[in-house]
C-alpha cells in the first residue's frame, strides 16, 4: 500500500512491519505502521519501510524489550542528517527511562536526547512521557495506552482511525483489562495480540508473561462481542511450525483473522 493513500482511506488500516517475538530469516521483530507519520515498537522500522523512514517523526513504545526498541537508535541515525524536527518516542516513564539509561547511554549509543539537529536548537530525539488512558492525537491517529499483564511499565495500546479502533495488545498474559476495553469501546473492530509460545510451555509463557492458543482460547471466554476479529502476532521463531499448526486447530482466529505476517495490512 502506499502510504500516501493512509489519509484518504474509507477503510482506515495499520500496516504489519514486523510480527514476530525474535529474529530469524524472513521473521522480523514486533513493528506497526500506524500513518506516514507513526510507528508503534520498534522492532523492525528500517527494513520494513525502506524509504519511509524519512517520513517518521513519531515512535510509539509499548515497553523497553529488546524486540521492540531495537530500531530507535538505528533510525535517528539513517535520518539525522535530513531531519528537521525531533524524533518523538512516546512511551511510560519507566520504559523512556530505561532506553535512556541502557541504550542511549553514550555507551551502547549516542544520546540523541542531546544532540541538537544539523543548524537548529532542537534535539535529534525528544522523550514524551504518556499515561495509562491519556489520548494523544497525532498525523490522523488517536492513540490510547491500556494496561497488559507484561512487564512492570508495559501497556498495549488502542489506535483509533476515522472513528474505527484496533487494539494492540503489545506482550502479555492473561489480562481483563484488555478484553473490559474490547467489550466497552465500540469503535474496536479487531485485536492484535501476542502468541508466544505453543500450550506444552505454560510455565515459560507465565513465566515470561506471554500467551499460548490454550490461554487465548481461555481469554476469548471474556469477550462478550461476536463482531471482532482476532489477529495473532509475537510468535518466537523456535517454535513457528509447531505453534502456528496449533494455532489454526485452536480456532482462536475469529472472523477470518490470521497470523499476521511483515507487510500485511490490517483494515479496521
Ligand atoms: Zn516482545
Ligand atoms: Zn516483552
Amino acid at each position: 500500500m502506499d502510504v500516501k493513500s493512509y489519509s484518504q482511506d474509507i477503510t482506515p488500516s495499520i500496516k504489519i512491519l514486523g510480527a514476530y517475538g525474535g529474529k530469524a530469516t524472513n521473521m522480523a521483530l514486533t513493528s506497526l505502521q500506524l500513518s506516514k507519520e507513526v510507528v508503534m515498537d520498534a522492532g523492525n522500522i528500517l527494513e520494513g519501510l525502506g524509504n519511509g523512514i524519512k517520513n517518521i517523526n513519531h515512535v510509539f513504545v509499548s515497553h523497553s524489550h529488546l524486540d521492540h526498541i531495537n530500531d530507535i537508535g538505528f533510525l535517528i541515525d539513517a535520518t539525522f542528517e535530513q531531519r528537521k524536527i525531533p524524533l518523538k518516542i512516546y512511551g511510560r516513564k519507566k520504559t523512556l527511562e530505561d532506553i535512556e539509561k541502557h541504550i542511549l547511554n553514550w555507551d551502547i549509543w549516542p544520546d540523541f536526547t542531546q544532540i541538537n539537529l544539523l543548524g537548529s536548537d532542537l534535539k535529534a530525539i525528544e522523550l514524551v512521557e504518556i499515561s495509562l488512558g491519556e489520548v494523544i492525537e497525532v498525523d490522523d491517529c488517536k492513540i490510547k495506552a491500556i494496561e497488559n499483564n507484561h512487564t512492570i511499565s508495559s501497556n498495549g495500546f488502542v489506535i483509533e482511525k476515522n472513528n474505527k479502533a484496533i487494539l494492540f495488545t503489545s506482550d502479555t498474559y492473561c489480562c481483563d483489562s484488555i478484553w473490559d476495553e474490547v467489550n466497552n469501546n465500540e469503535k474496536i473492530s479487531c485485536i492484535l495480540i501476542d502468541v508466544s509460545f505453543p500450550s506444552r510451555m505454560a510455565q515459560l509463557a507465565y513465566d515470561s508473561k506471554h500467551l499460548t492458543p490454550e490461554l487465548l482460547a481461555q481469554e476469548l471466554k471474556k469477550l462478550k462481542r461476536d463482531d471482532i476479529t482476532v489477529y495473532v502476532n509475537h510468535i518466537k521463531p523456535s517454535y513457528k511450525i509447531e505453534l502456528v499448526k496449533e494455532i489454526i486447530k485452536s480456532d482462536v482466529l475469529l472472523n477470518d483473522g490470521m497470523i499476521v505476517e511483515a507487510q500485511d495490512v490490517i483494515e479496521l
